[in-house]
């Protein structure tokens, strides 16, 4: 069940020619970067979107961000193989800009889709657009603020999704050259060992 409704994702995230990103997909040979892990994960990270690295391999996260993650989690004690990774927009922005508001509207249906059928108990958020993204859909747009001030906040939601509680984490991007932002993440990590 699981296994089939996320195979039926993946093929029609491969064939996805919904929004003009898929012409940089195409164009540049890339892959979409559709999500990877445990499908039964209990925490799930949604990151932005696929970078350079990603859209060659179709992996998330494997480039720079990637092994800052896999730092972080390791610190809590988390294999990347008991959560699940995946991205607001599937395929790679053309030189990494922002996503478009009329991207997310097109591409935020799969994401949706996914966490219904894996149900994580938490979803980390990593950086702003998948942050203001998935608050509005949980209905807790009204405690948004800047990522400075709800890093590593846990919220959680009782209404929809059952009871998925989400974090925003600063995107593991800002520690590439930044060990002081390294440490905060780290920090804010602490939180996800109550979800292992
Ligand atoms: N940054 C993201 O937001 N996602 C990835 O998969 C890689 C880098
Ligand atoms: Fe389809 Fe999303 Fe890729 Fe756009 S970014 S083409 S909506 S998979």
């Amino acid at each position: 069940m699981i296994e089939g409704e996320l195979r039926k994702i993946k093929e029609e995230v491969l064939n996805c020619k919904k929004c003009s990103l898929y012409k940089e997909r195409v164009g540049n040979g890339f892959y979409p970067v559709i999500g990877e892990g445990n499908h039964q994960a209990k925490i799930m990270f949604v990151g932005e979107a696929p970078g350079l690295q990603e859209a060659k391999t179709g992996r998330p996260f494997c480039g720079a961000s990637g092994k800052i993650l896999d730092d972080l989690l390791e610190s809590v004690g988390i294999k990347r193989e008991e959560v699940y990774i995946a991205n607001l927009l599937k395929c790679r922005p053309p030189e990494n800009r922002d996503p478009q508001p009329e991207e997310i509207k097109t591409c935020s249906s799969y994401l949706e889709r996914q966490i219904k059928i894996i149900k994580p108990k938490v979803i980390c958020l990593l950086g702003r657009y998948s942050m203001e993204f998935l608050m509005e859909k949980f209905g807790i747009k009204d405690q948004r603020e800047g990522i400075s001030k709800i890093h590593g906040r846990l919220f959680e939601n009782k209404n929809l999704f059952q009871s998925i509680a989400v974090i925003a984490f600063y995107h593991p991007a800002v520690a590439i050259y930044n060990p002081n932002m390294k440490e905060i993440l780290v920090k804010d990590f602490k939180i996800l060992e109550r979800f292992k």
